[in-house]
């Protein structure tokens, strides 16, 4: 069984309910729903498609709401224009789009004092550059560098520049209200620059009855440099290569994703690696076997999570993108991989007694290590352990905790009914259900981290069973 995790990011050729079926068949673990994109109705419509197609199939799904962050944007264009070489473009702010066609507006008022007359301007992921020839009022004057068509809502990144917008813009706040609303899993935290941003974020989900477990998306040099503090303070973090590729200087980029899995796998925090894996495949029905050693080089970091983004919102075979992830990382997680997790840092008690569990299976080869767990930390401890021959099933209470583990490695999830007054009754309960749908058989070594009575105690006990 596959071990990391699928992120599909789901828009409009992902949208049919037919097709996310087919998603989730083929291995998505995660849809990501992009909010630089994304309507409140179509959000409110999904999640439900989502939700019911799990529960037709009995499995979990976790749902991702990825925030748009603090990002300068240009504003709506009413045709895409073609920019070619030499031609004079201007950038607005303030909302006074000029009247001249080539022209666009910029969402970001400080613009053009954190710009200099020579700066570059890198637009839509840096695919077109602008070079600044004269900053006047309110508009700063460009030459087109390279060629290229421009859409409305296209991406501006300035290198190195400390953007002065705030952290959860008015825009976040009222879609995160509506990703708390469909509770959804995670919430992805755009551009974020140091651990006060996500403290923001969480202040926002306590006021809510529902709480959505926090990714940190790493995108910039500023994030690169606080990463301990952000990485401590957050659920989860997202190398997100997209923006990180340009914000910094692109051969630093590996060596920046390595630094953030070697972080995350320490420190215990699942790490999603981003952006471009198979890019090629927005067009083509094959990887290019630089994506295929791309992907191959995140499972063998051992990465808990890889992620589609444009492959499957807006490319032609988005259901072939999720089975070549899922054929590239069987076949890599067979091969070995960079044990990043041996320098784990164990903090508590319990997360020692799981590294204990997982070492005994490891020894015994078990089939499976079997968590039974009510908020979910014992099955994190476990698969941030990264079992070397078992699968680990955590055994749920609750849905909303079932879905929340699709992030971590090698975790599969059920939901059982719990007897907390006999918590022997629950394991024989789930192992005679796991043995009637064919997950485990009789003859197998199983190792069960759960509570138990021990006199008018419950404490947490490991165990091995030969089934
Ligand atoms: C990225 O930059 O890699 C990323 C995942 O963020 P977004 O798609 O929001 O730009």
């Amino acid at each position: 069984m596959r071990k990391v995790k699928i992120i599909a990011t789901l828009g409009p050729a992902t949208s049919d309910p037919v097709i996310i079926g087919k998603l989730m068949d083929a291995g998505m673990n995660i849809a990501r729903l992009n909010m630089s994109h994304a309507t409140h109705d179509w959000i409110r419509e999904v999640v439900k498609t989502l939700r019911a197609a799990a529960k037709a199939r009995k499995s979990t799904i976790g749902i991702m709401l990825d925030t748009q962050g603090p990002a300068i944007r240009t504003g709506d264009l009413p045709i895409a224009l073609d920019l070619t070489p030499g031609q004079k473009f201007t950038l607005t702010v303030r909302g006074e789009r000029s009247e001249e066609t080539h022209s666009v507006d910029v969402n970001y008022a400080n613009f053009i004092n954190d710009i200099s007359v020579g700066d570059v301007v890198l637009v839509d992921n840096g695919s077109i550059h602008m070079k600044v020839l004269a900053k006047h009022a309110n508009q700063v004057e460009c030459e087109v560098l390279t060629p290229g068509k421009l859409g409305s809502r296209r991406h501006i990144n300035l290198p190195g520049v400390k953007v002065s917008l705030p952290a959860l813009t008015s825009k976040d706040l009222a879609d995160i209200a509506v990703g708390l609303e469909v509770g959804v899993d995670f919430i992805a935290l755009s551009f974020v620059r140091e651990a006060k941003d996500i403290m923001q974020l969480r202040a926002v989900i306590e006021q809510s009855n529902h709480h959505p477990l926090v990714i940190a998306k790493i995108e910039d040099q500023l994030a690169v440099k606080n990463l301990n503090e952000i990485i401590s303070n957050s659920d989860g973090v997202m190398v997100a290569r997209g923006d990180l590729g340009i914000e910094c200087p692109y051969e630093e980029l590996p060596i920046i994703q390595r630094k953030i899995v070697k972080a995350c796998l320490r420190t215990g925090r699942p790490v999603i690696v981003a952006t471009h894996m198979l890019e090629s495949m927005i067009q083509n029905p094959m990887p290019t076997r630089a994506e295929i050693t791309d992907v191959a080089n995140a499972v063998y970091e051992e990465a808990d999570a890889i992620m589609l983004s444009g492959e499957t919102t807006v490319g032609k075979y988005p259901v072939q993108c999720v089975e070549v992830l899922d054929k590239i990382s069987c076949r890599i997680e067979r091969s070995g991989s960079a044990n990043f997790h041996e320098k784990a840092e164990l903090t508590s008690p319990r997360q020692k007694l799981v590294k204990s569990a997982v070492v005994m299976a490891d020894e015994l080869r078990a089939e499976a290590i079997l968590v039974f767990t009510v908020r979910g930390w014992m099955a994190k401890y476990t698969g941030w352990m990264r079992p070397k021959y078992s699968t680990i099933y955590a055994v749920c209470e609750t849905w909303s905790v079932a879905d929340s583990l699709s992030l971590w490695w090698g975790v599969r999830s059920l939901v059982t009914e719990f007897d907390h007054e006999h918590p022997e009754v629950t394991v024989d309960r789930a192992i005679t259900s796991m043995k009637e749908s064919g997950k485990l058989h009789a003859g197998q070594t199983v190792v069960i981290i759960t509570s138990m009575t021990a006199g008018t105690q419950f404490v947490d006990t490991v165990q091995m069973r030969v089934l």
